[in-house]
């Protein structure tokens, strides 16, 4: 493809994306497809020689689309959103055309200095405490998911726990006996990832049980400290969540903060969806405690426009990061080394993307106050929902409705839900997903896609009263 095709054939994708998106709702939200259906409408070998741009533009309706789950469809209502706009793709369009690997400043200063405002701007709006902002020994940085942030901020605590543990025991011989003995903590109701990031940093998670509001409390952390010190062990990291996957709860960070600061731990803040919520001053009380946070990360990829990749995780001090993560051979090194940020030092991977980009198109097209009344809509969605559930007393919530996410159950056993929601799914004119706390199963129903109104939320209950009542009937 030379630069002309180019100019012809991107405008024809475009047109083909802007079409996608605005007529999303004509197509089903979750496919139909069995495991397997794409390698039977396709070659199993690449081609010999190139093919023509109809010929492959044809086959993005007839092999892709068939398979494509459309989180951006109006009745998508699974998981937590993910996010999409027009100016965060043109964005990604830039980053694609520049495609620098930005592991060093010297790699394209402009991918380095771009972030380090951005996530300056971003910090600003959510009013986190000045000590997470460029300039001192704070910092943020755009990392691909929450998950990579948690691992992260678990190996920098890890590192710095190992480190403060010998000063005080020089009778240690080797970093390893410490390693051997730490613990990290994080309540029952945490995103998976949080185990994980424990099973790759081979530091032993303890999952904490948390209050019937879904919270993890200071009391709780503390009786389980005593307990692991009683035994020998050190504990070194608390992941706390704000915007549980489960039910959106949110873990009581002031007491969790003020409990790791007393001990000398390290609080990290997992606020993967809920976080967006917060550039709104009142939702920004639900973030008070972060100033006992040595790390903390949201995902602007889910609530706020940019499109995955953007998980934006601020320190109070890089330097442990830095520590942690740094190796540094003669061909990274540039003339201005130690003097500005090298993103490597701050990441698992290597190589970066220009992300950016996407943050500085989506805020300045849109403006904070287009964003605030973006998150506002969602929760006023969510609420019109809850209220429909609250008037049906076949039905009952099971989670307070604090962001865009609703939990919802119909009264009694499991198994009348468990089926109502396999009917749902195969029905297919809404899509949701399951979750379950302390055995009892519930339905949660998020506000995702931009283009959700009103009238989705009354149809989207329509169908599931339609098809409850479908298993009540035949129940009785
Ligand atoms: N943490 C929480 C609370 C989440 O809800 C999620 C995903 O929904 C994650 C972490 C994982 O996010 P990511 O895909 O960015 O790793």
């Amino acid at each position: 493809m030379n630069a002309e095709e180019f100019r012809q054939r991107g405008k024809e994708m475009i047109d083909y994306v802007a079409d996608y998106i605005e007529n999303i709702q004509e197509r089903r939200v979750f496919p139909t497809v069995e495991p397997g259906y794409l390698h039977q409408l396709i070659p199993d070998h690449a081609p010999e020689e190139g093919e023509k741009w109809e010929d492959l533009f044809k086959d993005i309706e007839r092999v892709i689309m068939p398979g494509v789950t459309h989180w951006h469809h109006p009745q998508f209502h699974a998981y937590f959103p993910t996010a999409n706009s027009y100016p965060s793709i043109c964005a990604d369009i830039l980053s694609d055309a520049i495609a620098c690997t930005g592991f060093s400043w010297a790699c394209s200063p402009a991918c380095t200095e771009l972030e380090v405002v951005m996530m300056d701007w971003l910090a600003k709006l959510l009013n986190l405490p000045e000590q997470f902002l460029s300039g001192g020994k704070g910092g943020g940085v755009i990392q691909g998911t929450a998950s990579e942030s948690t691992l992260v901020a678990l190996l920098a605590a890890r590192h710095k726990a190992v480190h403060d543990y010998r000063q005080t025991h020089p009778d240690v011989k080797n970093d390893e006996e410490v390693a051997a003995k730490l613990v990290a903590y994080c309540s029952d109701n945490a995103h998976s990832s949080v185990e994980r990031a424990g099973l790759l940093g081979h530091v032993k998670i303890m999952q904490l049980p948390a209050d019937d509001k879904h919270s993890l409390r200071g009391d709780t952390l503390q009786e389980a400290i005593n307990k692991d010190k009683s035994q020998g062990l050190i504990p070194c990291f608390v992941c706390a969540t704000l915007g549980t996957t489960l039910s959106c709860g949110f873990d009581n960070t002031k007491e969790l903060g003020t409990v790791c600061e007393k001990e000398g731990i390290w609080m990290h803040i997992d606020a993967a969806y809920a976080g967006s919520a917060f550039i709104c001053p009142e939702y920004r009380y639900l973030l008070d405690g972060v100033e006992h946070a040595m790390s903390f990360d949201f995902n602007p990829h889910k609530w706020l426009l940019v499109n995955f990749d953007c998980s934006a995780m601020w320190f109070k001090d890089t330097s442990y990061m830095v520590e942690a993560f740094k190796v540094e051979p003669l061909y990274l090194r540039h003339n201005n080394t130690g003097s500005v940020p090298d993103f490597r030092h701050w990441q698992i991977p290597f190589g970066r993307r220009f992300r950016s980009l996407k943050l500085w198109f989506v805020l300045r097209l849109y403006g904070v106050k287009a964003l605030q009344e973006y998150i506002r809509k969602h929760i006023t969605l969510a609420h019109e929902f809850e209220a429909l559930v609250v008037k049906d007393d076949r039905f009952e919530i099971t989670a307070e409705v604090i962001m865009g996410l609703v939990c919802f159950r119909i009264k009694g056993p499991n198994e009348p839900n468990e089926k109502l929601l396999k009917l749902i799914n195969e029905d297919g004119r809404i899509h949701l997903v399951p979750s379950k706390i302390n055995d009892t199963y519930f339905i949660r129903f998020a506000v995702c896609a931009k283009s959700t109104e009103s009238k989705d939320i009354t149809y989207a209950w329509s169908v599931i009263t339609e098809l409850a009542t479908g298993i009540m009937e035949n129940n009785q």
